[in-house]
């Protein structure tokens, strides 16, 4: 119960936050199109369901019973640290609370981030790569590098984000 309730408190494994896309096995992206949702292709074939995730709803998610196995199997590093009771409900959330705060830092250090982006880490990323480093304040960039080691360290691990 605590699992679930830590998730629909963050959502930033779906909302791409953590991650740009998820795999899709073909009867996974068959499913998925059934349900109107946008895949896209994936580099050498295959579809993958991009992030933030259409089925995503505030924090929960619309297509549960039918998401992909990569959906089913994750769990972020916090996830895991409840599920042994290495922290606490409360702890966790406050680690949540805490990532939340810093993309929200993000967002306002790159203002125009979510214009057209899936989330404000995504576009502050894509604005970081190709944007020459004197149009971006140094700290603008630092505030990215920081949010970014912080989601590693608490949420990531090694599974860092692709694109
Ligand atoms: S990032 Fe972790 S805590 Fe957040 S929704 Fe995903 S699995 Fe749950
Ligand atoms: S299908 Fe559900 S669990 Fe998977 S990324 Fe989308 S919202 Fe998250």
């Amino acid at each position: 119960m605590s699992l679930s309730t830590l998730c629909l408190h963050c959502g930033m494994c779906c909302d791409g936050t953590l991650f740009t896309h998820v795999p899709l096995a073909p009867p996974e992206a068959q499913v998925l199109r059934g349900r109107g949702l946008t895949l896209a292709a994936r580099e050498g074939g295959g579809e993958v369901l991009p992030q933030r995730c259409a089925a995503l709803d505030g924090r929960c998610c619309t297509a549960y019973a039918e998401r992909p196995e990569a959906c089913r199997r994750y769990r972020c590093q916090l996830l895991n640290a409840l599920a042994d009771g290495e922290v606490s409900l409360e702890e966790a959330k406050g680690v949540v609370d805490a990532a939340h705060a810093r993309v929200e830092a993000v967002a306002r250090a790159f203002p125009t981030s979510r214009v057209g982006a899936a989330s404000a880490m995504r576009g502050a990323r894509e604005a970081a790569l190709a944007s020459p480093s004197e149009q971006i304040p140094r700290e603008a960039r630092e505030v990215l590098t920081q949010a970014e080691s912080f989601l590693d360290r608490h949420f990531r691990g090694r599974f860092r984000h692709s694109g």
